[in-house]
């Protein structure tokens, strides 16, 4: 049934099928006026969508998105956009790992329905456009530290929302500020969309998978687990009764002295608003971002 959907699309749109013999072909899709064309023949036959948004480059953090999007919804569209707007002048949009086939082979094997992949220009025919905008969230952590970043991503997701109107959209823990905003403008803007938070897939040695793990050195490499270490001893104190500030500062002293050279926030904060607390409570996340060199992560804890 999907291969004859598939095929009598292919007519309509300008569809590129990787293969175009076998049950686990594929659909790239460049414009939205295509992306809409399937969605049409779907939505007529009461199938549910789900969308996993992401930039590429993809990894095992974003296949258990798309899992979970496969096991939940009739039909999974994974889309792979590196969003220019959201990168700040002095950030890696230029650097950016991208391997667009290998995506599409890594999303062929596992059964993905259709893959978004649009142009920049496609996303944004105009140039400057409206904006959303998520006040008090997303001003904190992240927010502060790259002024704009929110409003960027929220906007992206909101279109990709607008065009595709899923029933399901998967974001990733990894990203816990993101998933939180993003929920936020769906229950403002009433979309019609389940958010679906997805846990942090990690190494072994417990460093969050990113697509900017590349970036890293060898050595870097190395350290680069400690954050996820840190979080849990901070955690651990936080329970045993320590002084929140006394064992924030500890930590960052421990990072700085392991090879992280520069630290932009490590806090325990209210689980849904993101508001920094000062006494240790259940309802809280624990978050942080740091540099080894030129390369941040960001990592979070949930507190159990
Ligand atoms: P990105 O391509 O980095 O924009 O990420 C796309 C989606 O994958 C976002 O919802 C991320 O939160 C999610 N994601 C990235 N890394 C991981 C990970 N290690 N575990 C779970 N989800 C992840």
């Amino acid at each position: 049934m999907l291969m004859r959907l598939k095929q009598g699309l292919f007519h309509q749109a300008n569809i590129t099928m990787l293969k175009n013999d076998t049950s686990n072909a594929i659909t790239t899709v460049r414009t939205v006026s295509d992306l809409r064309n399937i969605l049409k023949i779907w939505r007529n036959n009461k199938l549910t969508v789900g969308l996993v948004p992401t930039m590429g480059a993809l990894h095992d953090g974003h296949f258990s998105l798309i899992k979970r999007s496969l096991s939940l919804s009739d039909r999974t569209i994974v889309t792979l956009f590196v969003n220019p707007k959201q990168f700040g002048s002095n950030e890696d949009f230029d650097t950016y790992p991208t391997d667009e086939l290998s995506d599409i082979k890594a999303l062929e094997n596992l059964s993905v329905d259709v893959i978004f992949a649009p142009s920049t220009e496609e996303m944004y025919p105009t140039g400057n456009i409206t904006n959303i905008s998520i006040p008090d969230i997303g001003d904190l952590l992240e927010g502060a530290f790259r002024p704009g970043f929110f409003d960027a991503v929220a906007t992206v997701v909101c279109k990709l929302f607008m065009i595709s109107s899923p029933d399901f959209a998967f974001f990733g823990e990894k990203d816990y500020q993101q998933l939180l905003i993003i929920e936020k403008m769906v229950q403002d803007l009433n979309i019609p969309t389940e958010i679906v938070g997805c846990p942090i897939i990690r190494s072994k040695d417990g460093l969050a998978l990113s697509s900017r793990n590349v970036y890293l050195s060898e050595k870097d490499r190395l350290v680069a687990p400690l954050l996820y270490k840190i979080l849990n001893e901070i955690l651990d104190d936080a329970k045993n009764g320590e002084e929140l500030k006394k064992t924030l500062n500890n930590a960052k002293m421990n990072l700085l002295n392991s090879g992280f050279t520069q630290i932009d926030y490590l806090k325990i904060c209210d689980k849904k608003y993101l508001t920094e607390l000062n006494n240790f409570s259940f309802d809280a996340r624990i978050l942080g971002a740091a540099w080894i060199g030129n390369t941040r992560l960001i990592d979070n804890i949930r507190v159990n």
